[in-house]
């Protein structure tokens, strides 16, 4: 046997059997969670293009690992074993455990069973990237985003499956385990613990399913009627492996079933087996899994005797049973704590656990995961049959050879997002933009024409036609921009390729303090701010998540691009692009500023480890991703019409009547000038004193969009460009590209952060924001620009 050597030695394209793990807490259960256990094998496929993390290959799939916690794991070198699957056993006859299957077999007394009214519950479970939100979108009809980044799903969903109306399915977000390392997989423990599905739908991923059966382990033990839905059956019969489900069902205790969430195949059947199961509260028959051979029996005495030690304490604080005791060993806190054992009893339950330990050799956690896999091994071996390496695998490799290859991965990136860039806003985005002005210059002109015919009022004809018709169609006529960027930034997601950005570029954004997983937020950030601050969720660490959240005003949203369209329009014909392509990198820019300034003052210490998977790089489905763009399209035309609308007219009635509430005889002499000439003294040294000014800005508040809108409103005959130079536009720019971020942004914050921090973020976007509008002001000042 060759010596150990700690995995951060190891080189590239080398094998080895893990031996032992170091560190403790709910990192190194992260680790066993993920598969990393003694007695693993696993190889490095690569390292990441500035030399840290590492991506290795266990259990066949991809994880990434940075060397820091590499150095953590010792293992030693094997010969290459390639994948024996060994010689099959010859197969048994097993019977069904004929759960879920109406009509035959087993009792169905109707004591069991719900009334006919009542509402099925069902928990969708899975590991992050199983197809979970693929599946509920096809049990629902729903569309939800289906993403191929682990952790797309960022909050629980709920729907009613179709054609049965009696029934309530909620989707959850993904876990590896039911000890939560993230704050999502803690909302989905807590879903299926505290709020007792009537049943759960385990949905495992074929093509990865030592992995996934981990997590179907542990519902098992939920006490609570369990179906297992095998996805990606397409992809794995496609390249020769199957499943014999019969098997599978009869050693898991449980029905299965192979379905195809994508060809929607064998989800009629899945349902009728989730109903049933549900209806008649038809549980596992197997929860005994600790093999009493394996490791003499050790972990399988601990668990028995640790299970009858808490059994009343378990029935008390309501959680199973078998669940609790393997909890105990493990030393899970939280399930600790809740099963008040008094100080006898913890005793007791550190006695048996060391004792466990000194006759298996292994560690608690260890042991407790082990167990598991070694039942999980017993089972694939006799029922699943693997497929050769798959082509998806092999054309995953083909695109990480360039994606992610040392020279290749950022120049890469950098050109997808510039490409991004152009197609947004110089092709496609801009092609469609112009079609909606000429189509709203023609109502305009057209809608004027009648009013001046039938002899309406010029306050009303300056609001309809000004106001309502060329403000809100300003607005509308980016809807394209920001569908067709949403289009991208869904591609990239779903195809796997984000995943690869968080691992290449964690080196550089653990330099400001984050890991690698934080760049889904910032990029989604582009988008739109509020779903940007939802995804922080999928973080591990609530210092990441919390500076992740701080950080994406920074990352200019598309609700500001009528803003910069607009002023690029009157003062900068022709350098449209560059003018766009500054302000994004300003933001970004500055968003780094304030990162190291934030990881020096308010967030020290360090990112969290970066243990996160790879999946398979798929073609994004067509329809998941028309209906999203649709989805934005839908809720941008509502914005426009709602908020949008409604801040014009409220600024347009401010506007027109004084303080008296008569006909101002000029705006500035109206209420909102009043208002807005509160602020008129801090904006001046920016060279944005004008009450208009002002006014806009604040609008901005509602919905950055209805700036423009708003300015539409405000400034009549020659308008803006007599307004306002060259010089203070841009400061005007500047300016809206970092103040405070719009209301929605605002409230999602409050949600993550508290209400506290949602006012700080306000007046600190604002602070900042003219701190550096100031600065450019300057500049411009020194060069001589008015
Ligand atoms: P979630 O993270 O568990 O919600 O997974 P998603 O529903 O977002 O799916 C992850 C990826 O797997 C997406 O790219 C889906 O298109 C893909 N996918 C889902 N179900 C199947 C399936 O049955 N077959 C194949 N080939 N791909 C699937
Ligand atoms: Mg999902």
């Amino acid at each position: 046997m060759t010596e150990s050597i700690t995995l951060d030695r190891l080189k590239i394209g080398k094998t080895a059997r893990i031996i032992s793990i170091e560190g403790e807490g709910s990192l190194k259960q992260h680790f066993l969670d993920m598969g990393l256990i003694p007695g693993a094998e696993l190889s490095i496929v690569k390292t990441a293009p500035l030399g840290d993390p590492v991506e290795i290959s266990i259990h066949g799939y991809l994880l990434t690992l940075r060397l820091s916690e590499a150095a953590k794991i010792s293992v030693c070198e094997t010969d290459d074993l390639s994948e024996t699957s060994g010689v099959k056993q010859k197969k048994k006859v097993h019977a069904h455990p004929s759960l879920g299957e109406p009509g035959i077999h087993h009792d169905k007394s109707l004591k069991r069973a719900f009334p006919q009214d009542h509402i099925l519950t069902f928990a969708l479970v899975g590991n992050q990237n199983s197809g979970k939100t693929t599946l509920f979108n096809q049990l629902t009809g729903s569309n939800q985003h289906v993403g191929n980044f682990p952790g797309v799903t960022i909050d629980r969903k709920d729907g009613t499956i179709r054609k049965f109306k009696n029934t309530r399915i909620t989707d959850l977000p993904g876990i590896y385990s039911m000890s939560p390392y993230s704050g999502e997989e803690l909302v989905s423990r807590d879903f299926v613990l505290n709020e007792k599905p009537d049943a759960i739908i385990n949905i495992v991923d074929a093509t990865n399913i030592e992995r996934n059966l981990y997590l179907t382990m542990q519902l098992l033990e939920m006490e609570r009627p369990v179906v297992v839905a095998v996805n990606m059956m397409d992809e794995l019969s496609g390249n020769g492996g199957s499943i014999d489900i019969n098997i599978m069902e009869s050693m898991l205790g449980v029905p299965v079933v192979p379905i195809s969430a994508v060809k929607n195949a064998g989800v009629d059947e899945l349902v009728t087996h989730a109903i049933h199961i549900a209806k008649y509260q038809e549980k596992p028959t197997e929860q005994d899994y600790c093999a009493p051979t394996d490791h003499e029996g050790a972990v399988h005495r601990c668990i028995h005797a640790v299970s009858s030690l808490i059994e009343d304490h378990a029935k008390r604080a309501d959680i199973p049973v078998r669940f609790a005791a393997s909890k105990a060993i493990e030393g899970d806190r939280l399930i600790i704590e809740k099963l008040q054992l008094d100080q006898n009893e913890l005793d007791t339950l550190e006695h048996l656990t060391l004792q466990m330990e000194s006759e298996s050799g292994m560690e608690r956690a260890v042991a407790i995961a082990d167990m598991r896999f070694d039942f999980i091994k017993r089972v694939c071996d006799e029922s699943v049959t693997k497929p050769h390496e798959s082509r998806e695998r092999i054309r995953s490799e083909k695109l990480d050879r360039v994606l992610t290859g040392k020279y290749t991965a950022i120049p890469v990136f950098v050109g997808i997002m510039v490409l991004i860039f152009i197609l947004t806003f110089n092709v496609i985005g801009a092609w469609l933009q112009g079609l909606i002005e000429t189509g709203i210059e023609a109502l305009s002109g057209s809608v004027e024409a009648l009013l001046i015919s039938s002899g309406a009022n010029e306050v009303i004809r300056g609001l309809i036609v000004k106001g309502i018709i060329e403000g809100v169609g300003s607005v509308l006529s980016f809807m394209p921009i920001v569908v067709v960027m949403f289009f991208f930034l869904s591609i990239l997601e779903d195809s796997g390729y984000i995943a690869r950005v968080a691992f290449f570029m964690d080196t550089l954004l653990r330099k400001i303090g984050l890991s690698g997983r934080s760049i889904v937020p910032l990029l989604i950030g582009f988008g739109c701010s509020v779903p940007a601050v939802m995804s922080t969720r999928t973080l591990p660490s609530d210092r990441d998540r919390r500076m992740t959240i701080l950080l994406t005003p920074f990352m200019s949203c598309t609700a500001k691009l009528p803003i910069y369209g607009f002023f690029v329009n009157i003062f900068f014909p022709g350098y449209g692009g560059l003018i766009m392509a500054g302000l994004y990198f300003l933001g970004i820019l500055v968003g780094i500023l304030v990162a190291f300034l934030f990881k020096k003052t308010l967030f020290k210490g360090e990112a969290v480890p970066f243990v996160m998977e790879l999946p398979n790089y798929r073609l994004p489905g067509i329809k998941n991703t028309l209906q999203l763009m649709w989805e934005k399209a839908k809720d941008f035309i509502q914005r426009a019409f709602s908020i949008i609308l409604i801040a014009t007219v409220i600024v347009w009635f401010l506007k027109t009547f004084d303080l008296g509430f008569n006909l101002a005889a000029d705006p500035s002499e109206s209420i909102l000038a009043a208002i807005a000439n509160l602020f008129v003294p801090i904006m001046a040294p920016l060279g944005l004193g004008d009450w208009r000014i002002c006014t806009s800005l604040i609008s901005g508040f509602m919905a950055k969009e209805s700036v423009v809108s708003v300015m539409g409103v405000l400034y009549t005959g020659a308008g803006v460009s007599a307004a306002m130079t060259a010089s203070t536009a841009g400061a005007f720019l500047v300016f809206s590209l970092l103040y405070t971020p719009c209301v929605a942004a605002i409230a999602s914050i409050r949600r993550e952060m508290g209400g506290k921090w949602a006012v700080a973020v306000i007046v600190w976007q604002c602070a900042v924001a003219w701190g550096v509008t100031a600065v450019f002001r300057l500049i411009t000042l020194l060069f001589g620009a008015a």
